[in-house]
């Protein structure tokens, strides 16, 4: 399997590592035409190494569970679905929840780290030109400009270009592949490790094409050209999941907006995933030093501010988070392993539950697919696999109609059909789980 397999099989999610081991054949990152970031790879490029620091590198010598005993420090507990932690809790920011897209955990975690000078600099997401991208950061004083989720194709390019130039230490927050490229990069050059000393691990659903914001401005009514798309407009007087996208008009600065539960289901439908995201079996990032995500459980998800999760996995995130507490700067509340679960239970379901199906399915289609842990193949039912099979569909139906209308009239036109069809799947599978309840319920049966 070499990087072109994984590029061509549509299993690259645009980390961009594989291309910092490229020396010789001076591969970059370019867009492709479902609007993701891709690697160019030619004839000179040294496929071998580049494949090595892949996350979905076929041959996966390093899993989640190796890389996480070898790089996370003095963690205390493992759990087969979550990974290795130390604490675990939901809460938020006092300073930074207002500003962030959840509790603010993530911005409060890095002002920490800056200002504590356990490292010099960031490597983020901020906004450039209009629209996003990772680069370096260091002035605690603008802490505040890095906050906020972008639900948009971003790249680690440039990270070990830019951290050779630079002295000092660096942290970096990423998605659980992104993390998982960071990790086997460590793993081919330990000099990184101290480099590199803290990973921020964001929570993820699915990486979006760049069609998804496309749909988003569009669908707030906005059919020109536009930038600074905010997806996390917060709603303080509803709750959590009531929150807007909005955008700016280039030609009259007029921002558009539109709630997003006008829109439907974003993520359980697939809508303009990476296809690659559907062999991903790590769902709460588990090899960074902390993981952040929504809490999207009650009473949390009942707060338009937001609450965050938190995983603290190594021993220094578990201290930042406890000093936190106690200092009063964190409103946190200890939860479980199982509210951490229930927390992210769609994304377990559909990532954990429908990989088999997924797997078998490429399989027959004769595609390339990644090896994943054991543990997560586990046969289900056929109305779930149903609604599996109808899933991959309205993913790749949603980016190659987008491809072909780029108007969003024609593009809800076309796309019904196939929605229509995965929801009709969909209550059939919640029907069929609610009887199955009442009849265990009914012979006394409680697991
Ligand atoms: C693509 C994507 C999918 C997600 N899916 C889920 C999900 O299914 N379930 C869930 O619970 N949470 C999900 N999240 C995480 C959630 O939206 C918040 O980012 C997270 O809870 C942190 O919130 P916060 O308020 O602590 O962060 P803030 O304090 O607002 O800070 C956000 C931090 O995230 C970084 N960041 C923003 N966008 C990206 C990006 N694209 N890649 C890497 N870093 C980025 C910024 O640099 C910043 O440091 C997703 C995030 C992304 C980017
Ligand atoms: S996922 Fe990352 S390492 Fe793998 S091919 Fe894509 S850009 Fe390269
Ligand atoms: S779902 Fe997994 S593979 Fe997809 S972007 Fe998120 S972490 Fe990467």
């Amino acid at each position: 399997m070499t990087i072109e397999k994984i590029v061509n099989n549509n299993l690259c999610t645009g980390c961009g590592v594989c291309v910092s081991e490229d020396k010789i054949g001076n591969s970059s990152m370019r867009w492709n035409e479902d609007g993701f970031l891709i690697p160019t790879v030619t004839s000179n490029s040294d496929l071998a190494k580049m494949e090595k620091v892949c996350p979905f590198s076929l041959k996966n010598e390093y899993n989640e569970d190796y890389l996480a005993k070898k790089f996370i420090d003095n963690y205390q507990y493992i759990d087969d679905d979550i990974g290795v932690y130390t604490s675990l809790h939901a809460g938020y920011s006092l300073e930074y929840r207002n500003s962030s897209s959840s509790g603010g955990v993530a911005t409060y975690v890095f002002e920490k780290l800056l200002s504590s000078n356990y490292v010099e600099h960031l490597f983020i997401v901020k906004e450039i030109n209009g629209r996003y991208g990772y680069q370096l950061f260091s002035s605690v004083d603008k802490i505040k400009e890095i906050s906020k989720t972008r639900y948009y194709p971003v790249t680690l390019e440039s990270l070990f270009s830019e951290i050779e130039k630079i002295e000092g230490r660096v942290a970096v927050s990423g998605v659980a592949c992104f993390i998982k490229a960071i990790r086997l990069k460590q793993n081919i050059y330990p000099e990184l490790i101290d480099k590199i000393p803290f990973l921020i691990g964001i929570i993820c659903g699915g990486l979006k094409s760049k069609f998804y914001t496309d749909f988003l401005a569009q669908s707030a009514g906005c059919s020109s050209e536009y930038d600074s798309p905010e997806y996390r407009v917060k709603n303080a007087k509803s709750y959590a999941s009531d929150y807007q996208f909005s955008c700016k008009e280039k030609g009259n600065n007029r921002i558009h907006v539109v709630e997003m539960q006008r829109l439907g289901d974003m993520w359980g439908t697939g809508l303009f995933k990476s296809n690659a995201c559907d062999f991903c079996d790590d769902v709460t990032t588990e090899l960074a030093d902390i993981s952040l995500g929504d809490a999207w459980i009650k009473p949390y998800n009942q707060e338009g501010l937001g609450n965050s999760i938190v995983i603290a996995r190594s021993q220094l995130a578990a201290d930042i988070i406890s000093q936190g507490i106690n200092s009063g700067d964190l409103k946190f509340d200890v939860l479980d392993v199982d509210r951490i679960k229930a927390s992210q239970q769609g994304s377990f379901n559909h990532r954990h539950k429908g990989l088999l199906y997924r797997i078998n399915n490429a399989k027959k289609n004769n595609r390339e697919f990644p090896k994943r842990r054991k543990r997560f193949l586990v046969k289900q039912n056929m109305i779930f696999n149903l609604v599996q099979k109808e899933r991959l569909i309205t993913r790749e139906k949603s980016i190659s109609v987008w491809r072909e209308t780029k108007d969003i009239t024609s593009f809800n036109e076309r796309f019904k059909p196939y929605i229509m069809s995965l929801y009709q799947k969909t209550t059939i599978n919640h029907k069929y789980l609610r009887i199955k309840e009442k009849l265990k319920k009914a012979i006394g049966i409680n697991k």
